[in-house]
């Protein structure tokens, strides 16, 4: 098996940061917490300090469960008819769960397809 077997891109990316582990040798933690990154990982010492996914795992996370969030508000809201208040009770708790409860595989995926794809902040390179 060639290296090119073994890397297959954003699923491989996907995999890993859904599981939580570094995207070098596959075994260690990437986190230290719920959503604080290890400082290295405790297998292979792959240092982390390159990950920065900035607001990138909220901005997903946002956009991928406002439609659900916003269904079940609507469907509250039709069968039942209820005061506001109820919404801050029902489809806010739903709204917040809901982002949170995706805002860990996300930011693994970020921070493995940052390793595996290299990537990095833009450089301008001096003209010779
Ligand atoms: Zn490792």
């Amino acid at each position: 098996m060639s290296d090119m077997d073994h890397y297959s891109g954003n699923s491989h990316a996907f995999r890993l940061g859904l599981r939580g582990r570094c995207p070098r040798c596959e075994q260690g933690k990437l986190f230290n917490g719920y959503l604080a990154l290890a400082k290295s990982c405790d297998r292979c010492g792959l240092d982390y300090s390159f990950a920065d996914p900035a607001d990138g795992p909220a901005f997903f996370a946002m956009s991928i469960w406002a439609v659900p969030a916003l269904g079940f508000g609507m469907w509250i809201q039709m069968a039942f008819d209820p005061p506001s208040w109820v919404h801050l009770l029902t489809t806010g708790p739903v709204l917040i769960l809901g982002c949170m409860a995706l805002l860990r595989p996300l930011k693994g995926w970020l921070v493995c397809s940052q390793y595996i794809h290299k990537a990095e902040q833009g450089r301008l390179s001096p003209r010779e």
